[in-house]
């Protein structure tokens, strides 16, 4: 079902509650990623530009006592704000009371304020996450309309967002939103084929929804990472010490069955007797031997996926090949993305957090159609499951 989007609605003069994804790295009150303030641009100037009064608010990390405040205000995340837009953005250090709302009377069409990190509403009984009904109420009564741009919070059902949407306010997403939810629910539910998948990272316990969403979905499923070796001891090949979820064999069994020839394993794992970069490595096709562990997809590996993704016209990748932060075991994430970044008439899609960043460490970011900006609710989509903070916005 298609949302509403900002630009359905009209602005001029109007109150607009915006809830963004500001929640940036910050080290001793130094910002030192500032992509997601950049992402969340668009639908600002969008809004300033129509005439709108911005009221924006966001979470930043996770605040559970009066200790965990200390940086976690969103003040620098406002001064960046206003240095971007070339414009005085005022910051109001509270997430409720007097100050906020004169703040708010006090303002002009196209001025923007910031208020305090949602999450300090969490020392007093989770208000903030367990989507307490009155906070959400109390931040809805400050504006005419609500924007949702928070695309890394819509697998969360919290008071910023399902809360203040559930009071009947008019809401609808912001361009980050739409843009989230278009590539990856498209890429999804209506995919130009060959549609191929490539699953990796860590664990197939985190990503056991998004292995059995996809086989019904995709035409191939290639396998790499750290969850190889789970499937490896499913199919009694050696696995020697890598990674393995002795409780998720059974599991990867049925999956190779019902899957079919639709998911493609490793033949070749670079390996290492330790968990380091500082030991020597070994290539090994299949069976990984005792004393070594599998770090990385090997180079006939690297090929085998080559060769299924250069007729792809979809690709959706989640989780790394290998142990990418390690210069000894980058290799296959290199690989794939350069096959990925070879594909000429393809959307290309990346959804998980250490994906994205393996993709900008290597320098692959721009070879990308889109990268997810928010990892576990982009895992989510993956899954088909439906998202309570997008959900909540209007219907078209
Ligand atoms: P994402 O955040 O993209 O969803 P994950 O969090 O599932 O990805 O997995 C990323 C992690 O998986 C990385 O830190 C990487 O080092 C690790 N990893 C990849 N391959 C292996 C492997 N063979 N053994 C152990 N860890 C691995
Ligand atoms: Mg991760």
């Amino acid at each position: 079902m298609a949302k509403k989007t900002v630009e359905d609605i009209d602005l001029k003069g109007k109150k607009v509650l915006v809830r963004v994804d500001f929640n940036v790295p910050v080290k001793e009150g130094v910002i030192t990623d500032d992509t997601r303030i950049k992402a969340a641009l668009p639908t600002i100037t969008y809004i300033l530009n129509h005439g709108g009064k911005a009221i924006l608010f966001s979470h930043l990390g996770r605040v559970k006592t009066e200790e965990d405040k200390a940086g976690k205000s969103l003040a620098p995340v406002a001064k960046r704000l206003s240095e971007l837009l070339d414009k005085p953005v005022n910051f109001v250090s509270e997430t409720r009371g007097k100050d906020l709302e004169d703040a708010i009377s006090n303002l002009g069409d196209g001025d923007v304020v910031v208020f305090e990190n949602t999450r300090f509403e969490d020392i007093d009984g989770k208000k903030e996450s367990k989507n307490d009904p009155e906070l959400g109420k109390y931040w809805a009564s400050l504006g005419d309309v609500f924007v949702n741009d928070a695309f890394g919070t819509a697998h969360r059902s919290h008071a910023s967002n399902v809360g203040i949407a559930s009071t009947g306010i008019p809401t609808v997403a912001g361009y980050l939103m739409e843009k989230e939810i278009k590539f990856i629910q498209e890429a999804v539910e209506n995919p130009k084929r060959p549609m191929v998948a490539i699953l990796g990272g860590a664990k197939v316990s985190d990503k056991i929804g998004v292995i059995e969403n996809l086989i019904e979905k995709a035409d191939k499923i290639l396998i790499g990472g750290g969850m190889t070796y789970t499937f490896y001891e499913a199919k009694g090949l050696g696995i020697g010490n890598s990674l393995v979820e002795a409780d998720k064999v059974e599991l990867a069994k049925s999956l190779i069955e019902k899957a079919g020839d639709k998911l493609i394993l490793p033949v070749d794992s670079v390996t290492a007797a330790e968990f380091s970069n500082d030991v020597p490595t070994e290539t090994h096709d299949y069976d990984v031997p005792e004393g070594q562990m599998g770090l990385d997809i090997g180079p006939k590996t690297v090929e085998l996926f080559a060769d299924v993704l250069k007729d792809a016209k979809t690709v959706v990748w989640n989780g790394p090949m290998g142990v990418f932060e390690m210069s000894n075991f980058q290799k296959g994430t290199i690989g794939v993305c350069e096959a990925i970044a070879n594909l000429k008439d393809a959307t290309t899609i990346i959804g998980g957090g250490d994906s994205a960043a393996a993709a900008e460490q290597l320098g692959f970011a721009d070879k990308f159609s889109h990268i997810s900006t928010g990892g576990g609710a982009s895992l989510e989509l993956l899954e088909g499951k439906t998202l309570p903070g997008l959900a909540a916005i209007n219907d078209k």
